[in-house]
């Protein structure tokens, strides 16, 4: 067990479980924060014009402000996969995937929505070589090359342009053999920079050190082929990857976990905030928020603990829920 017991510990460190931290260290709680990364899905966003009290930031640089805002506080950080949760007596455990185990009097679930993966052969080994979910952050890593965009709709057809504007010959693979109607791929399309291939699936993908083809499945004919190309981009959109707390908090059919006005899970002690919820809107100032709320609630549920005395005589609930 590292670091003694905290009082919280807060599993995301973007926007929700930054603003989480920042509430909780200024109520002088002994804080962790345990995140695989600085600025998740908001990294990815070049611009934000709707954060209040900010005219246009980078997403990046939002989340980087308010960690510095966090640290100024006294919050620690772990870079680690939060891959498991447990109840102990008064107290929880978060596991991890390379650092080990972490216990706190209250959680604070605020890991967000990763990148819908394909789960094939190859395909964890090679991200960041070849592989990537982020055609905004890596298409300029792909100038004149060959690369497969995996996936259909809006989402998956701007990183088909954004590639084609770094020159790349573009391969849409799509399972479903919908027509393409979008014209300006319908114009590349006839001149070969776009390749459609509709009823396809990818099988594996290979290479050593870096991408060099995929394998792939017709899924109406069942034929087989190989693709040499450089890069292959995921855009199938994001989902809540909550296998892990499955189990110990409810879960609504989108896997979001189910939270109350006060960031209360259906679990006592432990809360949640963010896109990782079933709040139906996924904003950023709305995340904010949503980590506020369940800040101020793990506070609560501690002064409970220690018999001290609440903000609000209602909130004697946050315990006997
Ligand atoms: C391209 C793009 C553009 C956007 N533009 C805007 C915009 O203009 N305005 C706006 O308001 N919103 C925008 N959004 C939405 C906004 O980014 C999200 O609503 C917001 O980032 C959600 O914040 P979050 O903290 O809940 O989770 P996320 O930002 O999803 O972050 C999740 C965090 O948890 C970490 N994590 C995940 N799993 C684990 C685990 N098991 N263990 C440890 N850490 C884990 C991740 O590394 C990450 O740090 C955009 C999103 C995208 C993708």
């Amino acid at each position: 067990m590292s670091g003694g017991i905290y009082d919280t510990i807060i599993v995301g460190g973007s926007v929700a479980g930054l603003s989480a931290a920042l509430y909780a260290a200024r109520q002088g709680l002994k804080v962790l924060v345990v995140t695989k990364d600085i600025g998740g899905q908001l990294a990815l966003a070049p611009q934000i014009e709707n954060y209040p009290g900010i005219k246009a930031v980078a997403g990046l640089e939002l989340a980087q402000s308010i960690k510095e805002q966090v640290e100024e506080f006294g919050a620690e950080f772990v870079y680690d996969e939060a891959v498991g949760i447990s109840q102990l007596n008064n107290t929880f455990r978060i596991s991890t995937k390379v650092s080990g185990d972490y216990e706190a009097l209250t959680i604070i679930l605020a890991f967000g929505k990763t990148p819908r993966s394909l789960d094939v052969p190859g395909e964890d080994r090679l991200v960041g070589r070849g592989v990537s979910y982020c055609a905004i952050c890596d298409a300029p890593l792909f100038r004149g090359k060959k690369v497969a965009v995996v996936g259909w709709g809006d989402h998956a057809f701007k990183a088909v342009k954004l590639l084609r504007a770094y020159g790349n010959k573009v391969y849409i693979i799509h399972r479903g053999e919908a027509k393409l109607t979008d014209e300006e791929l319908i114009k590349d399309s006839s001149e070969m920079n776009v390749i459609y291939m509709p009823n396809s699936v990818v099988l594996e993908i290979k290479g050593d050190t870096k991408v060099r083809s995929i394998r792939l499945k017709n899924i109406k004919t069942n034929e087989e082929s190989e693709l040499e190309v450089d890069g292959v981009f995921v855009e199938m959109g994001y989902t809540a990857k909550t296998d892990w707390v499955k189990g110990f908090v409810q879960l609504n059919e989108n896997g979001e976990i189910i939270t109350d006005k006060l960031g209360m899970t259906s679990r006592p002690g432990v809360f949640a905030a963010g896109d990782v919820t079933d709040m139906l809107y996924k904003q950023a100032v709305i995340s904010a928020a949503q980590g506020a709320i369940a800040a101020l609630s793990a506070y609560n549920y501690i002064q409970q603990l220690r018999g001290r005395p609440l903000r609000k005589s209602d909130w004697g609930k946050l315990i006997e829920k």
